[in-house]
């Protein structure tokens, strides 16, 4: 995956494919926690892989981590 994700290009990505913005300004790499807020109104980190890859796109209240069950 060669592809280069720039903060402007993340924040694309957040406003088509989810309901949250992304609040972060700059992004210096995937392990970089970017900050976010839910369509809720409350504000979450989360790195962009997991948020892309995992479908961690909302907020822990909205979307708890995976529950164990
Ligand atoms: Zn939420």
């Amino acid at each position: 995956m060669n592809k280069r994700w720039t903060i402007d290009k993340i924040r694309d990505f957040v406003e088509k494919n989810s309901d949250s913005t992304l609040l972060s300004t700059e992004y210096h790499g995937f392990s970089q926690k970017l900050q976010f807020k839910c369509a809720c109104g409350s504000t979450f980190e989360k790195s962009f892989t997991k948020f892309k890859n995992n479908n961690q796109r909302k907020c822990d209240a909205c979307q708890p981590p995976k529950a164990s069950r």
